[in-house]
C-alpha cells in the first residue's frame, strides 16, 4: 500500500505548475539521495548552516548566503535582519522591535498573495509594510517620496503573482534605494535564475527550495555579507 493510500489522500495529476497546494514539486532523484545520506548522521547544525549558506552563495555568485525553512521564512529573515541590524535585543523583540526604523516599502502591485500575503510576512519580520503607487501604475516618484528616516528596506516581488506592467522595474528601484542608502530585498521565490538579481545589485535575494529547484520544503537567501550576517542572527529569534 502506498503512503498516500494509507492516509487516504488521492494523488492528483498536476497540470498547474509548482503550486504550494499541490506539494510544490516532486523531489529530484539527487535531492532524495542527498537527504537520505545527510539524515543518517548527527552534525553541528551551526556548521552545517554556515557551509550550506556558503554553497548557496557560491551558486548565486553572492558574497554570503543562509538557508531558511522556505521563501516565506526567507522574507521574514531578510526583513527582521535589516530592521534589527542583528542586534540581539531587537532580534528577541521581533515582530515588535523597539526601533522606529521599521518601514518596508513595496509597490502596490507587489503586495502579492502566495497562499499567504506578502505584507503578513513583512509584519512577522517586524516590518511595517507601506504600499506605494496604485495596482495598475506605480512610478519612481511614488517610491522616492515614501523613503524617509524610518525606512528599513524596499521589498521587490519578482513573481508571476505580481502585476507585470507599469510597475517600477528592479534596476530603477535599486538605483532609487541605493541613492538613499536603503537595501533592496527581492522575493525571487519561484525564479530559476540564481544569479541575475544578485548581479543587478539586489542586497538580499530570497529563493524557495521547493519550487524551481525541486527540493523539499526549504529556502535560502543570498546577498551582501553585511546584511546576511544580520539575517543569520534571526535564527535566535523568529527564524528558530
Ligand atoms: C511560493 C512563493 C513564496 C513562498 O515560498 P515558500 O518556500 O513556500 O515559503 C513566496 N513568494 C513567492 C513569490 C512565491 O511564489
Amino acid at each position: 500500500m502506498s503512503i498516500y493510500e494509507e492516509l487516504n489522500v488521492p494523488r492528483v495529476i498536476n497540470c498547474a505548475g509548482k503550486m504550494t497546494y499541490l506539494g510544490s514539486s516532486v523531489l529530484r532523484e539527487e535531492v532524495m539521495e542527498a537527504m537520505n545520506e545527510a539524515g543518517a548522521s548527527f552534525v553541528s547544525i551551526d556548521e552545517l548552516m554556515l557551509r550550506a549558506g556558503e554553497k548557496a552563495a557560491e551558486l548565486c555568485g553572492a558574497e554570503a548566503g543562509m538557508v531558511t525553512a522556505g521563501a516565506s521564512a526567507g522574507i521574514i529573515a531578510a526583513v527582521a535582519g535589516v530592521i534589527t541590524g542583528g542586534d540581539p535585543l531587537l532580534t528577541e523583540q521581533v515582530p515588535h522591535p523597539k526601533t522606529n526604523k521599521r518601514k518596508v516599502i513595496l509597490q502596490k502591485g507587489h503586495a502579492i498573495y502566495f497562499s499567504a500575503p506578502m505584507t503578513q510576512m513583512i509584519a512577522i519580520g517586524g516590518g511595517i509594510p507601506e504600499e506605494v503607487g496604485t495596482v495598475s501604475k506605480t512610478l519612481p516618484y511614488h517610491i522616492e517620496n515614501s523613503i524617509d528616516e524610518d525606512t528599513a528596506a524596499i521589498m521587490y516581488a519578482q513573481s508571476h503573482h505580481a502585476v507585470q506592467t507599469d510597475m517600477v522595474p528592479l534596476d530603477k528601484v535599486i538605483e532609487i534605494a541605493h541613492k538613499k542608502g536603503v537595501p533592496v530585498l527581492v522575493d525571487a521565490a519561484a525564479e530559476e535564475d540564481m544569479q541575475k538579481y544578485v548581479k543587478m545589485g539586489a542586497d538580499i535575494v530570497i529563493y524557495s527550495g521547493a519550487k524551481a529547484f525541486e527540493g523539499p520544503t526549504s529556502g535560502f537567501i543570498v546577498g551582501r555579507k553585511c546584511y546576511i550576517e544580520m539575517c543569520r542572527q534571526q535564527t535566535k529569534g523568529v527564524c528558530r
